[in-house]
């Protein structure tokens, strides 16, 4: 049905059944199409079934990871950890098993039951991340499926939703969230974003809908990151902390949380971005400032600020956010 939907608003496309939407040798192991990144990103959808419609427990953003209606996405952010694990291309796949999906996340919320004792996620409400492998604010233009997600989390007693986005789409005001849903503008200086945040909305823009959406009934909170390390970046964060104070309005400010995260960055993804878009790896490609880790769950490999410089960089930015922005407590900074 949703499939139907999505395929009735594009007539003209081509439709290419494959066996499965995860591996798609054409697109993802395809070395051709990396010269084409943005451009197979405007003109390839995928469409799939979502097979696993767990939730998984989480401990920063949110409590619990729901089963993601999206993964991909139509930006190009240089650093998205995402792309690093397609390949060569990493157009959107919608997942047109809505249905499922929200059925899923229903059932989870109904026997976690009440919240008795705060996170650091949510003080009250079992907090489910929407978004982990996509921005919602680029879905909400393929389908209805973020549309039904917020009206799900609005009629659960005992949840909320929350996503991060780079984008703005007016569409997302009309779907009357009644402070169930937390949107997390990700914001960074404009003249950086401009450099890597590829295909999203301006910074500016991003900061003005802050006040629109709250207003519209979200929940409004800020996620600085990825924050980049390089010459002069504490000036031009005071003068984004500045930009954000002149803009959000008191009652934003007062319900406002921030979450803090460094950048992390990909050899494999560094080797792929220097044949599309090499001006930003400049910005993320910082030996001498970084060193390699191995992630616990995931064994995958990533580069981050060495953790000798990175204890610094992470007290000059709380520093400089206390200073500027005094009303916006920190969720987490790493
Ligand atoms: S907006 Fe988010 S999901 Fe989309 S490319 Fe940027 S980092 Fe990746």
């Amino acid at each position: 049905m949703r499939g139907q939907e999505i395929l009735a608003r594009y007539p003209e496309a081509r439709l290419v059944e494959v066996p499965s939407h995860w591996n798609i040798p054409e697109l993802h192991r395809n070395e051709a199409l990396v010269e084409d990144w943005a451009r197979v990103k405007r003109t390839v959808l995928v469409l799939g079934v979502r097979k696993t419609l767990r939730c998984l427990p989480f401990e920063r953003s949110a409590d619990v990871v729901a089963p993601a209606a999206a993964n991909g996405c139509a930006s190009s952010c240089s650093y998205c950890y995402v792309a690093r694990r397609k390949g060569y291309a990493n157009p959107i796949t919608t997942f047109v098993n809505i249905e499922g999906i929200l059925g899923a996340i229903e059932r989870h919320a109904s026997r976690q039951g009440v919240k008795t004792a705060p996170t650091q996620a949510d003080p009250a409400l079992w907090t489910y991340e929407l978004g982990t492998n996509s921005d919602l604010s680029v879905d909400a233009a393929i389908s209805d499926n973020v549309r039904d997600l917020v009206d799900l989390f609005r009629r659960l007693p005992h949840a909320k939703a929350t996503f991060a986005t780079k984008n703005v789409n007016p569409a997302l005001l009309g779907y009357d969230p009644q402070g169930k849903t937390r949107v997390r503008f990700s914001l960074m200086p404009a003249d950086i974003a401009r450099r890597v945040d590829v295909r999203t909305s301006p910074v500016a823009e991003r900061i003005a809908a802050m006040n629109d959406l709250y207003r519209a009934g979200y929940e409004v909170n800020v996620n600085v990151g990825p924050v980049i390390v390089y010459d002069g970046w504490l000036d031009d964060y005071a003068a984004l902390f500045t930009q954000i104070d002149d803009v959000l309005s008191p009652e934003v400010k007062r319900q406002l949380q921030a979450e803090v995260i460094f950048l992390t960055h990909d050899a494999d993804l560094h080797e792929v971005n220097l044949r599309w878009h090499p001006r930003g790896e400049d910005l993320l490609w910082r030996p001498d400032l970084q060193e390699t880790k191995v992630g616990q769950a995931s064994g995958e490999t990533t580069l981050r600020y060495k953790m000798a410089l990175k204890r610094g960089y992470v007290a000059d930015l709380r520093t400089l956010l206390e200073r500027h922005m005094p009303y916006c407590g920190v969720r987490y900074a790493f």
